[in-house]
């Protein structure tokens, strides 16, 4: 990596970090950020502790994805964004306020827009697979840079909850 991704990197990092807007559900949804064109972050399932989902919609077009870190397709998306999908929308609009979530997706929010299921409703959306690497990489960067300033030890690779004092 680069000086200058290096540099990109702890810009957007220090974007991520700032307060949201409401309280977040972070054990649900422990990354959630706008950018490289898309709404992206890392949900936690529901029944196994130690899967998370990546999933992604894209600005614009609308196009949606959801699978485990490993590219595993998520068995919720049947013609419709899955329950992660939701629950990412949802977070966005906790951490960054619906209009600005709804200006950055390109979706022409109503005044009866308030969580992020309503967003996800009025979007045109498809599926269209992307890979979960890069997004899972970030989040990972980003879990290392919340860890740093207190922590010399290596971050355990599935310790990735808040639990375990990854937000404080
Ligand atoms: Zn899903």
């Amino acid at each position: 990596m680069t000086d200058a991704d290096e540099a990109a990197w702890t810009r957007r990092s220090v974007l991520a970090v700032v307060p949201p807007a409401q309280p977040r559900r972070l054990a649900k949804v422990p990354f959630v950020e706008l950018a490289d064109g898309r709404l992206q972050g890392v949900v936690s399932s529901g029944s196994d502790i130690e899967r998370v989902y990546v999933s992604s919609v894209a600005a614009g077009n609308h196009a949606y994805h959801c699978s485990t870190n490993n590219n595993r397709p998520c068995g919720g998306l049947r013609g419709a964004p899955c329950k992660h999908l939701e629950a990412l929308a949802e977070e966005a609009v906790l951490q960054y306020g619906v209009d600005p979530v709804a200006r950055y997706l390109r979706v022409d929010a109503g005044p009866d827009v308030r969580g992020g299921r309503d967003l996800l409703a009025r979007m045109d959306t498809r599926h269209e697979p992307t890979p979960a690497a890069v997004v899972f990489s970030r989040f990972l960067r980003h879990l290392a840079y919340l860890e740093l300033p207190d922590s010399t030890t290596a971050l355990p690779e599935l310790h990735w909850f808040p639990a375990t004092g990854a937000v404080r």
